[in-house]
């Protein structure tokens, strides 16, 4: 059994679906479980229908879902012969789901609509491929991942309840392969014991995949990309940006870590958990070998680069000259904590705390107002922090040349700069 995940670029055309198919006629014969990500940007424009509602815009927000509605039955459309009317029935199925909330008037969180709205994308993208894969001759079962993944109330980014959901996996996934070779699935959303949809933060679905594999004790995991596989820089960023054709768990985990886009930062441990082979590999081409990702060290890799813009610098200094030991640290970890988040780097003086974040306003704001009981805050905003591992002189001079450096902090393995 062989776990499959297909991000939205992999579905976004009508090619492209024809593509999946293509794909999976080449493990005919082999029991499948299969994720797919929404169509192409569909969950960036649910996120906007999302963020009219709760805005009090209802028109807008029902306008907004008017054209992800549009975008998905013409995909069908082109799409379906035999099978277009059961599929334009379940379509119709989850638009009605949405609109019915979009009719009434926001009375909780907005991470909650959140949820609700934005998880119908993998819904819609699953129920148009599955139809169709059907009607090619790719036989498979669809399933909602929602009647399988529990999850706590932790909206936007929820967290998995395992024993539930191995359970479930067990008796409910697992005997579907006795009568079918494909299941297919979505990735990123789940449920509450209360049936409200959840959502386990944004890219998630690497991560929903890599659960599958590990609850299923799956031979292999591959994610399909539109990149010939994991690289050492991000090939947008950087055009010389090279293959990296073996890795191992340790260093996959440590580059999502600091930010590498290619693979989903929680995805490596339930399959490390496993000792499950994970491939990352190109939808556009799969002759192409990829990467493989396992357990075994890989001597001589490349420095490994990672560019994460639109980072924030706090600086907060006591006021009263005290040091900032574990105490006021300790609050500054819980206070994170409770604002959900995640510092990109942090460094401890006598008297400063200086941390590195995304830049997301309300957060900061937060951040800053609470910590000024104690602190004077300095905020420095539009700055980029490089990360390179194994790192040498040559790269990290060709990179960090005239840039003026904010924060340095270095280990054998790591160098990691703040840069202006
Ligand atoms: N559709 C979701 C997103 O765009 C989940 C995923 O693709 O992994 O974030
Ligand atoms: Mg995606």
């Amino acid at each position: 059994m062989k776990v499959f995940k297909f991000g939205g670029a992999s579905v976004n055309s009508i090619d492209r679906i024809k593509n999946v198919g293509k794909i999976l006629d080449q493990y005919k014969g082999q029991k499948l479980l299969v994720v797919i990500s929404a169509i192409g940007k569909t969950t960036n424009a649910l996120e906007k229908v999302a963020e009219a509602f709760y805005t009090d815009k209802k028109e807008e927000a029902l306008q907004l879902f008017e054209q992800v509605k549009q975008q998905h039955l013409t995909t069908a459309k082109y799409l379906l012969v035999t099978n277009y009317i059961d599929c334009e029935n379940q379509l119709k199925d989850f638009f009605t789901e949405v609109d019915w909330l979009l009719h009434d008037k926001p009375v909780r969180e907005f991470d909650y609509y959140y949820d609700q709205v934005v998880c119908v994308g993998e819904l819609l993208s699953t129920c148009i491929v599955s139809h169709y894969l059907n009607e090619a001759g790719v036989k498979n079962q669809w399933m909602d991942v929602r009647d399988i993944f529990r999850t706590d109330d932790n909206f936007r980014d929820a967290n998995i309840d395992w024993g539930y959901t191995q359970n479930k996996v067990t008796h409910e996934v697992k005997p579907v392969f006795n009568s079918a070779d494909i299941i297919l699935t979505q990735g990123f959303i789940g449920s509450t014991d209360e049936n409200e949809s959840t959502t386990l933060g944004r890219e998630g679905s690497d991560y929903t995949a890599a659960i599958f594999a590990n609850m299923l004790d799956a031979e292999s995991q591959t994610i399909w990309k539109d990149v010939e596989g994991v690289m050492n820089a991000d090939p947008k960023q950087f055009s010389e940006a090279q293959l990296i054709s073996e890795l191992n768990y340790t260093e996959a985990i440590e580059m999502t870590y600091y930010g590498a886009q290619v693979i989903h930062p929680k995805t490596i441990k339930p399959l490390q958990n496993k000792q499950i082979p994970f491939y990352v590999k190109c939808f556009l081409d799969p002759s192409l070998p990829g990467t493989v990702i396992g357990k075994n060290p890989v001597k001589n890799l490349p420095p490994i680069i990672v560019l994460k813009d639109n980072q924030a610098m706090i600086q907060m200094k006591s006021k009263d000259f005290s040091f900032v030991g574990e105490k006021p640290v300790g609050q500054l970890y819980h206070l994170f904590e409770e604002l959900n988040i995640k510092p990109n780097l942090t460094q401890n003086g006598a008297i400063t705390f200086t941390c590195v974040l995304d830049d997301r306003p309300e957060k900061l704001e937060k951040l800053a107002l609470t910590a000024s009981d104690v602190f004077d805050v300095d905020v420095m905003k539009g700055l980029k922090l490089l990360t390179i591992r194994h790192y040498n002189k040559e790269v990290f001079e060709k990179l960090t040349n005239g840039k003026t450096i904010l924060l340095r902090q270095q280990t054998p393995e790591t160098i990691q700069v703040l840069l202006q």
